[in-house]
């Protein structure tokens, strides 16, 4: 199933059959000011109990009594057997976008690892030819990365992006969270999705 965003078919696609509307936020909350309702705090502890119950008793009356004719009716996803496409927004491990030809678009300039917060990003440039820069070497340490889409963001190149890859990010030795270049490019295809998403959000923002 799939709905569109506006810049194409693609993004909420999921393969389980949960309808993407499901996976959306229902309402985002502007306002910050507390109202005094919500100042009491206790009123509201007792509501989030309330709907945290009620979606723990949909759940499992949903499993111990499903509708007839099928397996069943709740939002549950039999991971790993089961895997849902993720929407757009989603800040997986960061990639590195590769040409068509397979080279990376990355140009060396730095940002990204001068703005990465969590100083998990390490180049070593070098030049292809005379003032034509590519990194030698691109370090991403992924122990370290907190997904917060800072390095995407600052790339003038779109030469990183934050992808829906979420698999093989819990290690034991935190060695095996230290990714090369090699390891982490992608061809632009495989990331289509959220390079339209960022050129989108960053427009809106008027960067
Ligand atoms: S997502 Fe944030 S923490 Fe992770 S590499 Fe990018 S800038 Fe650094
Ligand atoms: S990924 Fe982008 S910001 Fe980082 S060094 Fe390469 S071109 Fe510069």
């Amino acid at each position: 199933m799939s709905t569109t965003t506006g810049l194409g078919q693609s993004p909420y696609s999921v393969q389980v059959g949960v309808p993407a509307a499901v996976l959306k936020a229902k309402k985002v909350r502007r306002r910050l000011d507390l109202t005094l309702w919500e100042k009491l705090y206790v009123a509201e502890i007792v509501r989030g109990l309330v709907i945290t119950s009620k979606h723990f008793f949909i759940n499992m009356l949903g499993f111990i009594f499903p509708p007839a004719g099928k397996k069943r009716k709740v939002f549950t996803v039999y991971y790993p057997e089961e895997k849902l496409t993720l929407p757009s927004a989603y800040r997986g491990r960061p990639v590195l976008v590769a040409h068509a030809d397979g080279s990376e678009k990355c140009v060396a300039c730095g940002l990204c690892e001068k703005m990465c917060p969590a100083h998990a990003i390490s180049i070593v440039a070098a030049e292809k030819a005379p003032g034509e820069r590519y990194p030698a070497r691109y370090t991403l340490d992924l122990g370290r990365c907190v997904y917060c889409g800072y390095c995407e963001e600052v790339c003038p190149k779109e030469a990183i992006v934050m992808s829906d890859e979420y698999q093989g990010l819990a290690q034991g030795d935190r060695n095996l969270l230290r990714f090369q270049k090699e390891q982490l490019l992608r061809p632009e295809g495989k990331v289509k999705t959220r390079l339209y998403f960022v050129r989108r959000i960053y427009s809106k923002w008027n960067y």
